[in-house]
């Protein structure tokens, strides 16, 4: 994600402290014996993300949207997996819910918050089963609020479902934590006037009367936050280089200028992802893309496989790299706990200055001195650890910046050849899995043959900036 202003979602902390309660450690229970799923995966962050005992391998979303009432109904048809012996399990969603069913059956629910659906089947559910369960649902996802957001984006004309990290239960009934990937079949009916864009590749549009339903199949396992529908008025564009798809749409509701200028910057999508990709390994996914709106996210993201940008944005080759960048580092490698989120804008935004040096820009390492030498007296700067900055602090500007400038010390230190080594190992081995900030510093010190944990901690946790060393990168 890049936001506009980067100085937003500080009440997402204030909200932790409001819902009702923390969640339950996980009962001890008698081995075996059914017991319900806890509320959340256990992040510290956003204690009620995801939730405990299942494991969710797809999705099927039917959802349709009725831009005259603002109403969004459809049924989520989950297919998962429990990982514990469950007399009931909960899942995430913002939406009045009308009916849940577990393998066919009607199930029991209740909504005791507004974000989790608490699911009670007729039979438990027996620890390693695989079930289908079916939640309908309908109402107006504007105005429904959880951790402070409100993240519905939509005018009469167009709505685009993006954000981070939350999005899913204004739309579909989720596991919604990035530590559950799961595969995605997603149906949008709307206008026949308008078209549907979305993840992976588009599968069938069929047009009935005045509405038109339109399906997209993502094949590769995804977190909840990088699924996404765009429903509006757009010019789409498909080719193809060296095999990948490229899907690009720009609406027309942007001025002609913004249209034209909108779409060029679109079109340099596939070049800049092959160009990434020979600079960190394969491109991870079936296809690529973006999406430029008309609305005012203030902010772009990497929705997997087509980031959105606003519309006056993807003129920059910059914002493009950072978006696609995260396709390697974000999407397909994915954090475990919310902490580790420099693992994804750090290394986005190293890509950005990688691409400006092989441009005819300043190098890297100049840029680290620079950034270097220029935060030094900025004490509060150097106070956000990157291994735990804090819900409110996870889009702060050191995330970003001082996660960029550790990678390219890391670079510096360790010799090119084995930095991109370690990125391209990092992309190849954690392809559409997890990784943690542990996992990287290993892999950094199994490629480099060194130990690299002082050099990790001077530039990831120390509240100073690090000593202009040639062990810290700097000389
Ligand atoms: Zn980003």
């Amino acid at each position: 994600m890049i936001r506009r202003s980067a100085a937003a979602a500080l009440a997402a902390v204030l909200a932790l402290t409001l819902l009702p309660g923390a969640p339950a450690p996980a009962a001890q229970v008698a081995a075996g014996a059914p017991s319900p799923g806890a509320p959340g995966v256990g992040d510290p962050y956003w204690p009620f993300d995801g939730n405990g005992g299942i494991d969710v391998t797809h999705y099927v979303v039917r959802d349709r949207y009725d831009f005259a009432t603002g109403v969004l109904s459809g049924t989520t048809t989950l297919t998962l997996r429990a990982t514990q012996a469950l007399s009931r399990f909960d899942l995430d969603l913002l939406l009045p819910v009308r009916a849940v069913s577990v393998n066919g059956a009607a199930a029991r629910f209740d909504k005791p918050d507004g974000h989790e659906l608490r699911i009670t089947p007729a039979r438990p559910v027996a620890r390693g089963a695989v079930v289908d369960v079916v939640v309908s649902y309908a109402g107006r996802p504007a105005g429904l609020r959880y951790a402070g957001e409100d993240t519905w984006l939509a005018d009469g004309r167009e709505v685009v479902t993006m954000n981070q990290p939350h999005m899913a239960p204004w739309w579909f009934a989720a596991n919604d934590h990035p530590q559950d990937k799961a595969t995605f079949d997603i149906s949008v009916t709307g206008p026949a006037t308008h078209q549907v864009v979305s993840n992976g590749l588009p599968v069938s549009r069929t047009v009935s009367g005045s509405l038109a339903t339109t399906r997209w199949v993502a094949r590769d396992p995804m977190a909840t936050y990088l699924a996404f529908f765009a429903l509006g008025r757009y010019a789409v564009e498909r080719t193809e280089r060296g095999g990948l798809p490229s899907i690009i749409a720009v609406s027309r509701d942007l001025g002609p200028l913004d249209q034209a200028a909108a779409l060029r910057g679109l079109r340099r999508t596939g070049e800049i992802t092959a160009w990434l990709a020979r600079r960190v390994g394969p491109y991870p996914f079936e296809s690529t893309g973006g999406l430029a709106t008309s609305l005012d996210p203030g902010f772009a993201l990497e929705n997997q496989t087509r980031p959105t940008y606003p519309g006056t944005s993807p003129r920059s080759a910059l914002l493009l790299v950072h978006e696609l960048g995260h396709q390697w580092f974000g999407d397909s490698v994915t954090l475990r706990r919310w902490r580790d989120i420099w693992l994804h804008e750090g290394f986005a935004t190293f890509l950005e200055h990688h691409w400006t040096e092989t441009h005819g820009g300043p190098s890297a390492q100049t840029w680290l001195r620079r950034t270097w030498a220029a935060r030094q007296a900025a004490r509060g700067y150097w106070r956000t650890s990157l291994v735990d900055p804090g819900a409110g602090r996870i889009f702060s500007a050191p995330v970003y910046e001082r996660g960029a400038m550790t990678l390219q010390a890391l670079r510096h230190r360790i010799g090119s050849r084995a930095f991109f080594r370690v990125l391209r190992t990092w992309a190849r081995e954690r392809r559409l899995g997890h990784g943690t900030t542990g996992q990287f510093r290993r892999l950094a010190e199994r490629v480099a043959g060194e130990q690299l944990d002082g050099f990790f901690r001077a530039w990831l946790v120390a509240p100073r900036p690090p000593a202009q060393t040639r062990r810290n990168g700097l000389r």
